[in-house]
């Protein structure tokens, strides 16, 4: 057994409200809360609430700030990148015009069209096609699932008042058109191009490429709290802020939010990220080390798919070898005391990775001693049909929310 008390891990704010205790190896996760921010972002969220500020001036320092990270003349901060991404086809279509504001979604204007890749309509928690249509725009896709090519999307920005570019490992990784070619396409059109960076590290890459606009989770890598970060043209910003005084309306960020996402992005600029990736990098090959030489079991650090400056330990798991599925090895890791979610979404292909980046003291050492202990026990995975496993790795988001209160 992994005994809790052995790793000095405070889980006493769980324990005395009832809530399940959890250690994440699966990433930026909305459904276990994002991630966790630094005891600064977490102060300067509670010091917004117990005082009036005017949200304007608040959004004022968040486009200086944000203008300061990523090179675009400005920006702003709303409640998710998901809303980002809304508001900014808003703005496009709209302009800064508070009747054409009014209007949405009802009526999107003379050109509703928003072109986007059949490849980037990826699922990111909800369809990323939603945030087009709740808008009031029409999705434009251009291309197959697996090939675009150029002159589709030229056709596809006819009727268009924006495109929409997605980087990020949920969608299809070749056969897609390159961001510098999408943009030159879109603006010989003078259409502008929005770029859903919601999970990417690279804060200036998408604005030096040409990105009219681009949206970052405030609540992922940056370590912020739930919010989304808008960036780019003066313009497109400020028509697209404007839309909280519309559909953007049950998208608003509070002052609290507002300032915890303003000092996790000051704090981004000071963090030590060398230390930061060197720690990881030593939780990866403890926890490598902790798996050598079980059988049926081969583990290895993979970088980032999209290059963000990070890696993840993948375990590879011989079924037939190491006596159960991976898909049944992770059902049985969310089901230890606490439950260790690890990052399972592609374990039909045989593997699970475990991701570094949001532990908290002690829980490094814990996954390390719960990994063997899990992975030897086969014969407690494997009373989890593989099918059913496998079945609740794509279906559970669903089912969860089936069950809440069922
Ligand atoms: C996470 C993610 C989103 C949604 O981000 P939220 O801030 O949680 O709304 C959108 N697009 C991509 C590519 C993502 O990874």
């Amino acid at each position: 057994m992994v005994r809790n008390e052995d790793y000095g891990i405070d889980w006493s704010w769980h324990d005395a409200h009832g809530f399940s205790r959890m250690v994440n190896v699966a990433g930026t996760m909305t459904a276990v809360g994002g991630s966790v921010t630094s005891r600064a972002v977490a102060d300067a969220t509670a010091a917004a609430m117990t005082r009036f500020v005017k949200i304007h001036e608040l959004q004022t320092r968040a486009a200086t700030v944000i203008g300061d990270l990523t090179g675009a003349e400005a920006g702003f901060v709303t409640a998710s990148a998901s809303a980002g991404i809304t508001l900014a086809i808003a703005g496009c279509l709209t302009g800064l015009d508070p009747a054409g504001v009014e209007a949405l979604p009802t009526d999107p204007g003379p050109a509703p069209g928003v072109a986007v890749q059949m490849g980037h309509l990826c699922e990111y928690g909800a369809p990323v096609v939603q945030a087009i249509t709740l808008a009031g725009a029409r999705p434009h896709v251009f291309g197959q699932s697996t090939l675009t090519r150029d002159y589709q999307l030229d056709a596809a920005l006819d009727g268009a008042s924006a495109a929409l570019y997605v980087v990020s490992h949920h969608v299809v990784d070749y056969g897609m058109m390159p961001l510098e070619t999408f943009t030159r396409i879109c603006h010989a059109k003078g259409v502008p191009v929005i770029v859903d960076a919601a999970s990417e590290y690279d804060l200036t890459g998408m604005i030096a490429k040409g990105a009219d606009l681009v949206i970052y989770s405030g609540h992922k890598f940056m370590g912020g709290p739930t919010s989304g970060i808008v960036a780019g043209r003066k313009d497109l910003v400020r028509a697209a802020y404007m839309h909280n005084i519309g559909i953007g309306r049950g998208m608003k960020i509070g002052k609290e939010s507002l300032c915890g996402a303003i000092a996790a992005m000051e704090q981004w600029k000071t963090r030590d990220h060398a230390a930061i990736r060197a720690a990881e990098t030593r939780t990866l090959d403890m926890w490598a080390m902790a798996v050598e030489g079980l059988p049926g079991i081969t583990a290895r650090a993979l970088p980032d798919p999209t290059a963000n400056p990070l890696e993840r330990l993948r375990i590879w798991i011989d079924r037939e070898q190491a006596g159960a599925s991976a898909a049944q090895f992770s059902v049985l890791f969310g089901q230890l005391d606490p439950p260790i979610a690890v990052r399972g979404h592609e374990a039909e292909k045989g593997y699970i990775d475990l991701d570094p980046c949001n532990l908290i003291e002690g829980q490094a050492e814990m996954v390390r001693d719960a990994l063997p202990l899990v992975l030897g026990q086969a014969g407690t995975a494997a009373q989890v049909e593989d099918a059913t496993a496998l079945s609740d790795i794509r279906n559970g988001g669903t089912q969860s929310y089936l069950d809440w209160l069922g």
